[in-house]
């Protein structure tokens, strides 16, 4: 092997090197995961729970006397999936997962807000 084959190979190994280094430095790097974000849930103005939004979660609400609802955090969204209230409102509400969307359950007077990152502009400070 001559003198310049050994440079060649050398430069080739460092290169790969160097990607492999940028190619887990890119995927260690955080890029709009949800992290940072919280679903916050209040009944009655007080909240009693508080769940990181990137961690698939399911929660059982209430009980018999303040009324069920059932919390869904899945993909980086939180939705209430099932809820013995009249209407459904809470249902039909839908999906949220930016911060500052709520999702409100009036008969059984629970907000499940998504609250931290960056707030949206239209956050209703109370
Ligand atoms: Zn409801």
């Amino acid at each position: 092997m001559k003198k310049k084959d050994i440079i060649l190979l050398g430069t080739v190994f460092l290169i790969a090197l160097i990607l492999l280094g940028i190619g887990l430095m890119i995927k260690k790097a955080p890029a709009g995961d949800g992290s940072g974000l919280y679903v916050c849930i209040y009944r009655d103005g007080k909240q009693f729970g508080i769940y990181p939004l990137n961690e698939d979660n399911t929660l059982q609400l209430g009980s018999e006397t303040e009324g069920r609802n059932s919390l869904v955090i899945k993909n980086r969204s939180a939705y209430v999936s099932e809820a013995d209230c009249p209407g459904q409102d809470c249902i039909h509400m839908g999906r949220i997962d930016e911060s500052g969307e709520e999702i409100i359950c009036l008969p059984h007077k629970l907000v499940i807000r998504i609250e931290g990152g960056e707030p949206s502009m239209d956050v209703t400070v109370r």
